[in-house]
């Protein structure tokens, strides 16, 4: 075990340990946010014959050049094509066959000219030229061919991937698991959100916090409820949680005379890969794995509000993140200016809650208030989490920093001026 490693020491034994969940096989409804665990090829053509682009009339290329194109020519109206339907038979020279968006060109025809570009008379159609042959028209495999690589292992499935799935015929897909995580909280003082809190109880509010940050991160959260300050009474919680990917505990793992939850993970059977980070909050951090192919990964949290959520957020999230096949683990940076000066002695990274303003390119950070590891409301308030590097000292109001952007509506959201 090591003690007291760098936040990218770290960041690299955790990910290292963590490793790409199996596949299972989920209806394209239920595929948003998940994997690709295969790669699909397009079993079908699309679009799977030369189709029209527009409302108007299918004709012949040839009919319109020359001469007849400036003059404008008349061509009979010889049939209708509808979406779905198909060509009575093919084009002849001098017609013309009445055609609406998505239906197939009929054989003869090359080319669509616009209803609004032709004057519908009675029977014919007047249209003037030249009119160019390909023109409005889909060709077939305009989209995907069929055998093509359509998307690869790995591939995120948003909105578009989904509606190209089901485009191609298929109603289920093969995904990476979602981890499963199995959260538990330590501690005499602890209470559920509607006990009661006299005599110096409060409330679990790391379970809920945490599970939050777990769906957040596309994982399966479930509460398995508050251990005592008993080692028998952790280690029968943490058993419950062994069939977990992951198991996340919070509190008890500093160095006070009810921290059990290290002693506890070792007679388990934990192997503990590190105790301690260089970071403020949330020094007292644990990580450790059960041996065999399913052991579960295990984080034991700092207890204080923002130290565990901020320890999840540098390393259980992007732990979470690799095991479901996501290629990207870590939350983006912004560069800013930073609002007020910052001093610290060296030896440890600290992440001091921010909120950002202003423009891209021209971002402002700011502390959110005390920055102490029991002050929730510093992450409240907070969209990123300013990253003072280790070995710095000091910060000046003005200088350039980095931000780990924390909340997801930072980019989502544009405000009207
Ligand atoms: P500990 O690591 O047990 O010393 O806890 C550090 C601080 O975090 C103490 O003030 C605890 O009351 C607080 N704390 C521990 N667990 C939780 C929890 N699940 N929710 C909210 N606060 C907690
Ligand atoms: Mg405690």
């Amino acid at each position: 075990m090591r003690t007291g490693v760098s936040v990218e020491e770290a960041r690299a034994i955790v990910l290292e340990a963590a490793s790409v969940l199996a596949a299972e096989r989920v209806s394209c409804e239920a595929a948003l946010g998940r994997v690709l665990a295969e790669p699909v090829h397009a079993a079908r053509t699309l679009p799977p014959a030369a189709c029209s682009a527009m409302d108007g009339y299918a004709v012949r290329s040839a009919d319109l050049a020359g001469a007849a194109a400036a003059a404008g020519a008349s061509l009979t109206v010889a049939f209708e094509v509808a979406a779905g339907g198909r060509g009575a038979r093919a084009l002849r020279a001098g017609e013309a066959a009445r055609i609406f968006t998505g239906a197939p060109i009929p054989e003869g025809a090359d080319a669509v000219v616009m209803q609004e570009d032709a004057e519908a008379l009675d029977g014919a159609v007047r249209i003037r030229g030249p009119v160019r042959a390909g023109e409005h028209v889909r060709p077939e495999g305009e989209d995907v061919r069929s055998g093509d690589l359509v998307m690869a292992p790995g591939c995120l499935l948003g909105p578009s991937q989904i509606g190209m799935l089901a485009a191609l015929g298929r109603s289920g897909v093969a995904v990476h698991r979602r981890p499963g995580v199995a959260i538990l909280s330590g501690g005499d003082e602890l209470v559920e959100p509607d006990q009661p809190t006299e005599g110096g109880r409060i409330v679990s509010s790391n379970s809920y916090a945490l599970a939050a940050q777990c769906r957040e991160a596309g994982a399966e959260p479930s509460l398995l409820g508050i251990a005592r300050d008993r080692p028998e009474d952790l280690e029968g919680l943490l058993r419950a949680g062994l069939h977990a990917d992951v198991l996340v505990s919070s509190a008890g793992v500093s160095v006070g005379d009810h921290d059990y939850v290290r002693p506890v993970l070792e007679k388990l059977g934990c192997r503990i890969a590190f105790w301690g980070v260089r970071m403020k909050p949330g020094y007292p951090l644990v990580f450790g794995r059960f041996e065999g192919e399913r052991g579960p990964l295990v984080f034991g949290l700092p207890g204080n509000p923002v130290s565990a959520m901020v320890t999840f957020e540098q390393f259980v999230r992007p732990a979470l993140r690799k095991l479901a096949g996501r290629r990207a683990w870590f939350r983006p940076t912004v560069e800013a200016t930073l609002g007020e000066a910052l001093r610290k002695s060296p030896g440890r990274t600290h992440f001091v809650r921010v909120e950002l303003a202003g423009r891209e390119g021209a971002l402002r950070a700011t502390p959110t208030g005390n920055q102490s590891s029991g002050v929730l409301r510093s992450m409240v308030l907070a969209q990123g989490l300013l990253v003072f590097p280790a070995e710095a000292s000091e910060l000046a109001a003005g200088a350039r920093v980095r931000v780990q952007v924390i909340d997801p509506e930072f980019f989502a959201a544009e405000q009207p001026d």
